[in-house]
């Protein structure tokens, strides 16, 4: 049989061994469901408490700032539109060019009901420069949404600048940290911000399960209206195994955040090292400072489809540009914003590895491509 190489992490990452074990328990036994009294329905209590904990302790925030969402998507549409629909005077957000749809689609829809909404650029490596935000951002603005890493090319913002210059004005600030949550160290803190969204299934947790993490005192509208659950913010009766499997999960990454850094840089160092010695005329997008092993490729005169395609004969996942734009073989919206030429933006591909690939998979991606690409 055909070997399977995984090299699609930034759409998603394979389920954690042990948070899968730790999931089972409240998939089979203990289901109670965890918004009531009596005592079977403790230990679902007590699992969504630990969890709590645990997350908050792994990002720097206090448990009851951690609101359980269904993932990165519903987490940033719930800013977006919770902080806007809070606000009767209609006040500016400012987002970037280059943010993920479940921000760009959202931002679109609070646009079509008369909430303004200001995009800034970036620049060639996809990074937001502070300034256009200290030049764009006013007394009217009410929200100021940046992404920490970008999913398509992996390029990391100053958010501290980017939330200092908000505050500043009196603004809010939101990062959604979707791909850098489990990856890159996260504390909410140092970063300053007040609201942070996250999904499990990026961090080797369970598909459908995210969180939102809200600064104590922060204004924003409950998104999910019915029962009380997440203190009145987020109706709806909790998802205990996932919410166990992420905590799991996401201690597990934490724990070992530094190995994996250093261990995926050498992995991308060996990849891009055989590309150059076999005279490929390639760029790589994003900045210096990128998520570990989000390598985002673009050869010239090719067809990122096409080498999708072929990789995927030889057993091997990769992306063309974000997995949600996948059917769509235009230039992707963050490729048009770093203003790649369109010679190399249209033979686009993003590889994204993880702690479970290994050297002998970076060599065969590596003679692939240069097999295809010759
Ligand atoms: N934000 C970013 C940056 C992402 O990469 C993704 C998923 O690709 C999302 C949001 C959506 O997250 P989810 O798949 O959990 O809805």
């Amino acid at each position: 049989m055909k070997r399977l190489i995984y090299a699609d992490n930034a759409a998603t990452t394979q389920l954690d061994k042990n948070a899968f074990e730790a999931m089972q328990p409240f998939l089979l036994n203990e289901y109670g469901n965890a918004s009531q009294p009596y005592s079977f329905s403790r230990a679902a209590k007590n699992a969504i408490r630990n969890s709590r904990e645990t997350i908050a302790r792994c990002i720097g925030a206090s448990p009851e700032e951690i609101l359980f969402t269904s993932g990165g998507t519903e987490s940033d549409n719930w800013v977006i539109k919770g902080s806007a629909f809070y606000d009767e005077k209609k006040q500016e957000t400012i987002t970037s060019s280059i943010e993920h749809h479940a921000i760009l689609r959202a931002c679109e829809d609070i646009e079509r009901i008369g909430y303004p909404v200001t995009y800034l650029s970036t620049d060639p490596s996809g990074t937001v420069q502070p300034e256009e935000l200290s030049e764009k951002i006013s007394s009217k603005t009410r929200l100021v949404s940046v992404m920490l890493a970008n999913n398509e090319i992996g390029s990391i913002q100053d958010i501290a600048a980017l939330a200092e210059i908000s505050h500043l004005a009196g603004a809010l600030f939101h990062t959604d940290a979707v791909q850098a949550v489990g990856h890159i160290k996260v504390d909410v803190d140092a970063l300053g911000v007040d609201m942070l969204s996250a999904s499990a299934h990026k961090f080797n947790g369970p598909k459908g399960i995210g969180f939102l993490y809200l600064r104590k005192g922060t204004p924003l509208r409950s998104y999910i209206s019915g029962g009380a659950q997440e203190s009145g913010m987020r109706a709806g009766t909790e998802n205990v195994a996932s919410i166990v499997g992420m905590a799991e999960a996401l201690q597990k990454n934490v724990a070992g955040l530094e190995d994996t850094e250093i261990y995926l840089d050498k992995l991308e160092k060996k990849l891009l090292n055989v590309l150059h010695s076999g005279n490929i005329d390639f760029v790589r997008n994003g900045s210096k400072n990128h998520l570990p092993g989000n390598i985002s490729l673009s050869f010239r005169n090719m067809d990122g489809e096409a080498l999708l395609h072929r990789l995927d004969l030889l057993g091997i996942c990769v992306s063309t540009g974000s997995a949600c734009d996948s059917q769509n073989t235009q230039i992707s919206h963050v490729l048009q914003a770093i203003g790649l030429d369109e010679v190399y933006a249209k033979g686009t591909i993003r590889i994204s590895l993880s702690k479970y690939n290994t050297e002998s998979d970076v060599q065969e991606i590596a003679n692939a491509l240069l097999r295809i690409l010759r």
